[in-house]
């Protein structure tokens, strides 16, 4: 067979080779350690929660070592692909906070090794498929779907290895003639691998957060173009990290049956491996078992989720560093006040079995990153949001920027300052008892308090208000009248004795809070009343006698 001849037939438009492109993308001058990554999102209109996952590791690895982190568009299935899905990816990254420092943008690109977008470098690619035909490692496949679907139900009934291989793989022997009759006939091909694998031998292949993978080496034909000359994820991964000079491949687990035959090609080529960084499976805790992150049952899984309900790009970092780095936490816990990019992340802190992603976990540390953040911070941060999802309660934010931040600060002192907020839309929920357009009662009295009682304690506490009272003399107010209508002072003592009281203190001071913030539990109910002001206090509590 002459391969050269072959090549030039299978591609009379490509006149670039290899090396051209070697010297196109030449070996990056970085620092030495550094770590060139990337993510690959395919553009399919669902940003998800495994691509942020991912981009968080890569863009660690490059900027702690001051390397580079790009964005590369696989968009090699067309049938997928979704219009204004670059868009979206780019948006969700920069909401995260996620800096490329080359790739796609929204129109064309930003680096030297670019197109960023697969579709794009079909000449690339042609010209390396082009040089695996003229080393006889590559050929031309003229089966139809249906010949190959034939051929494995041929190899189930016999119980064999499924695929196009060895003596299986029909196209393999075609002779120079006999291929330039298919095409002289027009018949569409693909172009496959010709494999010299063998499924008893195995192959080494190393891996940052596994270790050495000792996996079957790859002995299938795989296909490397696609009948319309667009490359598949196999080769064209190989030939952009290859041209991208990247250095460490960040992706998910799913990739790991697969990597036989990129090692391959990357072999085949002489090119130098990369350092595979296979990630683990998001996994979630469902009743008794674990599961892996469902795009139909879990609505976390997108990471639209996490910017509608209002989580803070940087609870989602402090998040997903725990969940990604078995130290973090208690590199957070000693350094409270550094940024999360000076955390040394390490590639070997990674658990390869699932990663178990635990959204009462995330609540807690926005809990912890919000009540860090000084009130006109979190009153910036909720007006933003508030301006894109509830324009109501942003217009009621604007209109008193000093009220709403005096709001903000409430039980943010102390020695043990509340954690009232989780996230922007919890915030508001959490904060509409603080204006009257959204005021409502949420919770029920006490069930022991009936109206008229209701009325009785509401008007004895009309009468003793004095918003000149501090705390202390406020509450002994409120004790008065609890001794006066017979409730018990301490919750224990009614408990022992309830056919002595009508009740305790709980139920006093918790009527006196419902009425002026709807809820039986809040902050500090003085502060909360001074912070209110006199006449809206005294409005609430008249129209709670009703
Ligand atoms: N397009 C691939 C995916 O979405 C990228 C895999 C990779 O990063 O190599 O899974």
């Amino acid at each position: 067979m002459d391969h050269q001849r072959l090549a030039q037939l299978l591609f009379p438009q490509i006149t670039k080779t290899p090396e051209d492109y070697e010297s196109i993308y030449p070996p990056r001058d970085l620092p030495a350690g550094a770590k060139v990554t990337r993510i690959g999102p395919s553009p399919t209109g669902f940003v998800h929660l495994g691509n942020l996952y991912n981009a968080v590791i890569g863009e660690r690895l490059a900027h702690q070592s001051g390397g580079v982190f790009i964005l590369r568009i696989e968009d090699t299935d067309a049938k997928r692909e979704v219009a204004g899905a670059v868009g979206m990816i780019l948006s969700a990254m920069d909401f995260f906070g996620v800096h490329f420092d080359e790739g796609a943008l929204l129109d064309g690109d930003c680096g030297a090794y670019g197109p960023y977008r697969q579709r794009q470098r079909a000449e690339i690619y042609q010209a390396v498929a082009k040089r695996l035909v003229e080393q006889g490692q590559a050929y031309p496949c003229f089966c139809t779907e249906d010949e190959v679907a034939r051929l494995r139900e041929r190899q189930q009934a016999e119980k064999l290895n499924f695929g196009y291989y060895g003596a299986y793989a029909a196209c393999r022997t075609l002779t120079l003639e006999q291929i330039e009759e298919k095409l002289a006939a027009g018949m569409p091909w693909v172009l496959r691998f010709r494999s010299q694998g063998d499924a008893e031998h195995s192959v080494t292949v190393l891996d940052a957060i596994r270790g050495e993978l000792v996996v079957q080496e790859n002995y299938q034909d795989f296909v490397l173009l696609k009948s319309d000359g667009i490359p598949t994820y196999h080769f064209a991964h190989v030939v952009d990290d290859h041209y991208m000079r990247t250095t460490h491949v960040v992706r998910g687990e799913e990739w790991l049956a697969t990597l036989p035959m990129h090692v391959q090609v990357f072999d085949a080529l002489g090119w130098q491996r990369p350092i595979y960084c296979h990630t683990a499976q998001l996994m979630k805790q469902d009743g008794e078992t674990r599961r892996k992150l469902s795009k139909r049952k879990d609505p976390e899984l997108a990471l639209d989720y996490y910017r509608q309900e209002g989580y803070l790009p940087q609870a989602i970092w402090e998040y997903l560093l725990t969940v990604l780095n078995s130290n973090y936490e208690q590199w957070r816990l000693e350094n409270p006040g550094l940024p999360f990019s000076e955390f040394p992340f390490s590639t070997e802190k990674m658990s390869h079995s699932g990663a178990l992603f635990d959204l009462v976990k995330l609540e807690d540390i926005s809990k912890e990153v919000l009540c860090a953040l000084p009130a006109s911070e979190v009153y910036d941060g909720l007006l933003a949001w508030c301006r894109e999802y509830d324009a109501e309660f942003a217009n009621l934010l604007a209109r008193d920027r000093a009220y709403a931040e005096h709001v903000l600060a409430l039980g943010k002192t102390g020695e043990r300052p509340r954690k009232d907020l989780v996230t922007w839309r919890q915030a508001v929920r959490f904060l509409s008892f603080y204006y009257d357009e959204r005021f409502q009662q949420d919770d029920p009295y006490p069930q022991n308090i009936d109206p008229q009682m209701r009325r009785e304690i509401l008007q004895r506490y009309l009468q003793t208000l004095d918003f000149a009272d501090d705390n202390e003399q406020w509450f002994g107010k409120v004790r008065v009248i609890c001794e006066e209508l017979g409730f018990a002072l301490q919750p224990k003592k009614y408990k022992k004795n309830p056919e002595l009281y009508r009740g305790s203190i709980v139920d006093v001071s918790n009527t006196i809070r419902i009425a002026v913030t709807g809820r039986s539990n809040s902050p500090d109910l003085w502060e909360i009343s001074q912070t209110l002001g006199k006449e809206r206090t005294l409005r609430r509590l008249l129209a709670a006698m009703d």
